[in-house]
């Protein structure tokens, strides 16, 4: 049974976020022969001929000053504007912080079923067939939305995005999105320093714990994180003490990473940081407590004080990479 699927696409810092691309991936895992389209909600200024070439059919860009930033009113409005306009069987959205907040609410409007973090998805049996983590990532459900409009954010980093095919072609139309009331307006955006490394999206990953213990203890897993071209994170201990940002927070009730390579410094390892990084390609712990717990899900555990081990490790990177 073909399937239309629309994917709601971000743009982040002036591109469009991979997880949009690993949505097209998904989406075309499920559409059984029907089409993709993706939407731009009012983030012109990025090429959105970039959503064909990773997998879609159209774009839909809808314009409105309104929604240059996220607010739940102008963007559930413009989104409404498209479904009734396509008709979708599927919505598909990244599990960020704008679809954690969005498909809920767009779900609850069209009466739909909701399917929120889904980390794979494939028909089964004639059913689209979802795969989420519960209880902290210990287990996994699979889940079906029974009848009528699919709605579902999906983890970033779990769906191969489909390589770019130069190639491709497909139509980029424009709509003008309908004013709508506005209860809540976004006067300013300030950006967090990072080391402008997308924490999600990073192939790399430099992450500190309580053992950090200040903020400047974090300034050796910066310089590492830079040499290495990845991000910096961090456990909820280190974010609770003040060392770092919230924004950093890795974990259950943080961000989920899955970079190629993560390398945790002076975290002990508890069940609610591994639920947000286990499922990294390759684990490095650092950590001075040979029986820590983070070392039984490491690929290569190093016992030692990281204030000594990662300015060593950036040393031998730098002289490495050039
Ligand atoms: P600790 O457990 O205190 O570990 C510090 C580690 O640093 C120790 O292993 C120590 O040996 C090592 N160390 C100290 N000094 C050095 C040094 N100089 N060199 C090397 N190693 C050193 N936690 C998260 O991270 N993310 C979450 O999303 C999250 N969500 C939670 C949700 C709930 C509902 C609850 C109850 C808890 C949650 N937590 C979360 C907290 C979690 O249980 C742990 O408390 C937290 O992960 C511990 O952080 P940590 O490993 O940095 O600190």
């Amino acid at each position: 049974m073909a399937r239309n699927i629309l994917v709601v696409a971000e743009v982040r810092n002036g591109a469009i976020r991979p997880v949009s691309f690993e949505c097209i991936a998904a989406g075309r895992e499920i559409a059984e022969g029907g089409a993709i389209t993706a939407v731009l909600l009012g983030q012109q200024g990025v090429d959105a001929s970039e959503l064909i070439r990773r997998g879609a059919d159209r774009v839909v860009v809808v314009k409105g000053d309104h929604l240059a930033n996220y607010t739940p009113d102008g963007w559930l409005s413009a989104l409404q504007q498209v479904y009734l306009q396509e008709k979708p069987d599927v919505v598909l959205m990244g599990h960020t912080g704008i679809g954690r907040d969005l498909l809920p609410r767009f779900a609850m409007r069209n009466a739909a079923g909701m399917i929120s973090d889904a980390i794979a998805v494939k028909v089964e049996g004639g059913q689209v067939v979802f795969t989420r983590p519960i209880y902290a990532g210990k287990a996994y459900a699979t889940q079906v939305v029974k009848d009528g409009l699919i709605v579902a954010t999906i983890r970033p980093n779990n769906v191969a995005a489909l390589e770019a095919d130069p190639g491709r072609t497909g139509d980029v139309s424009e709509a003008e999105a309908a004013s709508v009331h506005l209860r809540t307006v976004v006067k300013e955006v300030v950006r967090k320093a990072t080391t402008g490394v997308d924490l999600t999206a990073a192939k790399v990953v430099v992450a500190g714990g309580r053992g950090v213990r200040s903020a400047e203890g974090f300034k050796p897993l910066y310089e590492l994180a830079e040499v290495l071209g990845g991000a910096v994170g961090a456990s909820r201990a280190a974010a609770d003490a003040g060392y770092c940002d919230y924004a950093l927070q890795i974990g259950q009730t943080g961000k989920t990473v899955t970079p190629d390579l993560y390398i945790a410094c002076g975290i002990s390892g508890a069940i609610q940081h591994l639920a947000g990084m286990s499922a990294s390609k390759v684990i490095v712990a650092i950590n001075k407590d040979p029986d820590a717990p983070i070392f039984k899900v490491a690929d290569y555990g190093i016992v030692g004080d990281l204030f000594e081990v990662v300015p060593l490790l950036t040393r031998e990177f730098k002289a490495l990479l050039g």
